[in-house]
């Protein structure tokens, strides 16, 4: 099955609703330093066309609920760099339009797609972990400048289509200054973000240290000696975590924005993935 029920790696500190998960390409060409999945996919970083993908989404739709909604995607941008030539995520959008759809993405490419969006019972998550365009480059080397990301947040607002943020993965000493991230999507009338905190696996953590060399070396005993580890990612301390997610709640309230916290182990007050926002 191409569309199947969203498996967080059988975690305990999952907090998702009940979701498909749907990847319309295999591996991503974003190359994000901090991606985990180069951890159970070959060449997670070389984008690749799925096989009868169409004819195949056309079959699994038929048996699916339609009350439960889709994720598009989590090992994978639906708005990798291939489909700005293939349109594939497209194509499956016209497919699937009847569904309800959670697009999670780091691409303003989606905005091409506002026309079907806007009629679709959908809400678009967007990433954004800075708003300093170096950083950026070293973190997301292939994926769209913050820049980009927030116009197509406000286009996507203009439009009427639901829109929350990912501010994930926040790590310390990098990224852990929110406020001004809060405020600028605040701005531009985000209502929902969510956050969460790096959590490496040994391949991540290979690229991550060798990118960010002092970090890693002050980030080494947090993880590998005073954190945990829950199904093969590391995790910094509780009290940490639970710190750092603090510090981005108290941005958000002070912008009146809703906060969840994704894969932390921690309550929520709505969902984490911003499934609540997708009207009817
Ligand atoms: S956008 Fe997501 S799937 Fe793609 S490389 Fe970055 S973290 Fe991995």
């Amino acid at each position: 099955m191409l569309i199947r029920y969203f498996d967080p790696w059988k975690g305990d500190l999952c907090t998702c609703p009940k979701k498909y998960s749907f990847n319309p390409y295999t591996g991503c060409e974003h190359k994000c330093v901090y991606c985990y999945i180069t951890s159970y996919i070959p060449r997670g970083h070389e984008g690749r066309i799925k096989k009868n993908l169409l004819k195949t989404v056309m079959k699994e739709k038929k048996k699916l609920n339609p009350n439960i909604p889709i994720s598009m995607s989590n090992s994978s941008d639906p708005y990798t760099p291939l489909e700005k030539t293939h349109k594939i995520t497209r194509a499956c959008l016209k497919i699937l339009k009847d569904f309800k759809i959670l697009i999670i993405t780091k691409s303003d490419l989606v905005v091409r797609d506002a026309d079907l969006l806007k009629n679709m019972r959908t809400s678009v998550s967007m990433t954004i972990t800075t708003l300093d365009e170096n950083l950026a480059r070293k973190l997301e080397p292939h994926a769209p400048t913050p820049e980009k990301r927030l116009r197509a947040i406000h286009e996507l607002i203009e439009k009427g289509i639901p829109v929350s943020c990912r501010i994930d993965p926040i790590i310390p000493g990098l990224n852990e200054d929110t406020k001004r991230i809060v405020k600028e999507l605040s701005d531009i009338g985000v209502k929902h973000i969510v956050s969460s905190t790096f959590k490496p696996r040994y391949d991540s953590w290979k690229r991550f240290s060798s990118t960010f060399r002092d970090i890693a070396k002050e980030l080494e005993e947090l993880y590998f000696k005073k954190g945990s580890k829950h199904n093969n990612s590391y995790y910094l301390p509780r009290e940490l975590r639970v710190k750092l997610m603090q510090q981005v709640k108290e941005n958000c309230r002070h912008w009146g924005i809703t906060f969840a916290t994704c894969r932390e182990g921690l309550p929520n007050e709505v969902t984490c993935d911003g499934s609540h926002l997708i009207k009817g």
